[in-house]
């Protein structure tokens, strides 16, 4: 694979896959454009070369082609302000052949809605896995889904991936299409770039101690991803409300709790398993407890395996502030997913803000932090304290995905 520092694209067709799946108000309004902002260093690139740059995205979730509310046409006046220049739209990504020979050096072109075609997915429509007929038209799907994938591909002389949030799904535009470009013609955008370079920074070349905090409401969904941190961190924060199922595993009382009673057993294990492995598995010693789910609850600062009965765990205490500031502190990787608290309600938020605090100043230290997945990102968001750790992941679920230790289909397609 070609690095994209090292081609000059001038005069070059170069077709780039971005994740523009922006968030749209009832009036089509862009509410947040992060995404295409993330998308501008690549955007630029080609077209200070001089050369001829086709975008492709999803939106949404269209079901059928075409789907008015899930037009890219929506986003093309806000693209062009940001771009900066005027960019054209093909209303149909598989008619597109004639813009795109009209194109100059230098013009961008966007192309309508990718899953406008069930090809893109590769997911048949209409018929559920199971019911008659599914076979026959997955087949048919397949065939036609190389055809899709051919027509993308013959659009352009270069194709780039700068779609990390859709990397962990082999779909036509993220992963197939790269089959029709040899190794010096295909390559990450500087987007997926930075995103591979800090996932091999946690999961390859790991600077030791390193440390995962992994937060949020279950375990189960988060089960994959411990078991595999388990085999690389030095410690394990788990916190948020997951605590509680393993404070009742340990014989806690956990009062209103939020708590999965059929997980009792998988908490044990994992700390058996940490056990096993010499892994610094730490839970909180304090909690924040509320007699109610809101912010202005009457609270108490307890022990988690002791929680009166009418009062539910909502935080962190001022102990496992610095229990677990000391051990972020002291690490020279870290790898955030999910809040210790319910860090939506000011009051219950001081928790994940101390994390955040202890991750700054390790940054500023020498220590690689990334934080990602979802609700850790608004977190440092909401603290403004972006902008001072190491990386913020735009992917979410592709981010937990390479976590897991899977190889995503994205990028093993460059590779
Ligand atoms: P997740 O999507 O699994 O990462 O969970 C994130 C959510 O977990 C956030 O909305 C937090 O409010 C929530 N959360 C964190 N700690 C707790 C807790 N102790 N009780 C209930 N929800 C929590």
């Amino acid at each position: 694979m070609k690095n994209i520092e090292q081609v000059i694209f001038e005069g070059k067709r170069v077709i780039v896959r971005v994740d523009f799946n922006v968030p749209l108000d009832e009036n089509f309004n862009i509410t947040d454009d992060t995404r295409i902002r993330a998308a501008m260093p690549t955007i630029n690139k080609v077209i200070n070369d001089g050369g001829r740059l086709i975008l492709m995205s999803h939106l949404g979730r269209p079901k059928k082609n075409p789907d008015e509310k899930y037009s890219l046409k929506h986003i093309i006046n806000h693209l062009s302000k940001v771009v900066g220049k005027e960019v054209a739209f093909a209303d149909d990504c598989m008619k597109a052949s004639d813009k795109v020979a009209a194109m100059q050096n230098g013009d961008v072109l966007l192309l309508e809605n990718l899953r406008f075609y069930a090809e893109e997915e590769g997911k048949v429509r209409g018929i559920e896995k199971g019911e008659e007929g599914y076979d026959e038209a997955k087949k048919a799907l397949k065939e036609s889904q190389k055809e899709f994938t051919k027509t993308l591909a013959s659009y352009a002389d270069y194709y780039i991936n700068d779609a990390f949030g859709t990397a962990h799904r082999a779909h036509a535009s993220t992963a197939l299409i790269a089959d029709y470009f040899d190794a010096d013609h295909k390559m990450y955008g500087f987007l997926m770039g930075k995103e591979v370079e800090a996932v091999n920074k946690v999961m390859k070349d790991i600077k030791r101690p390193f440390t995962a905090i992994m937060g949020g409401s279950k375990v189960s969904t988060k089960i994959d991803i411990i078991e595999n941190l388990l085999t690389k961190v030095d410690n394990l924060i788990l916190c948020g409300g997951m605590t509680y199922t393993f404070k009742k595993a340990l014989g806690g009382n956990i009062g209103k709790s939020i708590c999965e009673n059929d997980k009792l057993d998988l908490a044990l294990s994992i700390l058996d398993k940490a056990k096993e492995k010499g892994v610094n598995l730490v839970l909180a010693v304090d909690a924040v407890v509320a007699d109610d789910f809101n912010n202005n609850a009457n609270t108490m600062i307890v022990d988690p395996m002791d929680i009166p009965e009418a009062y539910e765990g909502m935080d962190i205490g001022p102990k496992t502030r610095v229990l677990f500031g000391d051990v972020i502190k002291n690490s020279k990787t870290i790898l955030w997913n999910g809040p210790c608290g319910v860090f939506e309600f000011d009051n219950f938020s001081n928790g994940s803000r101390a994390i955040a605090e202890a991750i700054v100043e390790a940054t500023k230290n020498g220590a690689f932090s990334l934080i990602g997945g979802g609700d850790s990102v608004a977190c440092v968001n909401k603290f403004n304290m972006a902008d001072q750790v190491s990386y913020v992941s735009t992917g979410g679920g592709a981010l937990l995905e390479a976590i897991e230790g899977k190889e995503l289909p994205g990028i093993a397609a460059i590779k």
